[in-house]
């Protein structure tokens, strides 16, 4: 079995030094991200939506060109297992998720995926073995239209870059008369 151009082993691995442990929700994102692949036309170039913050987009970010930097990934949270792959123009694409209802034979993924159990009693080797056993059996496949809004916009882009009345950093103008973390927006104390 292969996840991208890579061997199953040689993925584990990818995913160690990228994302700094074996996540078990990166092995399922790879595996999502080849059936995306498969299901769209040759040389499509393509935009992706994570549904959840959770590893599905370090999965991404492994396997394709697509990355949170470059604009082509970006994360709408509904907190669904999901990702999809669609055409930047058109907004057609394949979803791809984890199917709950496919998991009951699989009862290492189902116990981390539903956190049956703390992280440190999971089983991380059983859980990567039923992976690598159940591949694209677990996920389900739906041909979806993304909204016009959610196609990465040159809106944000256009908005002129100004500086801020309070911190005097500059900022996109669109947001408001001051920054957002003047507005009382900052993550810090
Ligand atoms: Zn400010």
């Amino acid at each position: 079995m292969h996840i991208g151009q890579y061997p199953f082993e040689e993925f584990i691995e990818k995913v160690k030094s990228f994302h700094g442990s074996v996540a078990p929700g990166i092995i399922a994102g790879g595996i999502m991200v080849d059936i995306a692949r498969k299901n769209l036309p040759d040389g499509e170039l393509f935009d992706v939506i994570c549904e959840t913050g959770h590893c599905l987009p370090d999965a991404v970010q492994l396997l394709t060109p697509c990355t949170i930097g470059n604009g082509w990934l970006k994360i709408v949270n509904t907190s669904r297992y999901s990702m999809t792959f669609y055409n930047k123009y058109t907004g057609e694409g394949v979803r791809v998720y984890l199917d709950a209802e496919k998991l009951k034979g699989w009862p290492e993924i189902s116990g981390w995926f539903f956190r049956e159990k703390p992280k440190h009693q999971q089983n991380l080797d059983g859980i990567i073995l039923q992976f690598k056993e159940a591949g694209d059996q677990i996920f389900g496949i739906q041909k979806v239209r993304v909204k016009p809004d959610f196609i990465i916009g040159k809106k944000k882009a256009k908005a002129p870059i100004i500086i801020c009345p309070s911190c005097h950093e500059a900022y996109r103008s669109d947001l408001g008369t001051k920054c957002p973390a003047c507005q009382g927006n900052g993550p810090y104390v």
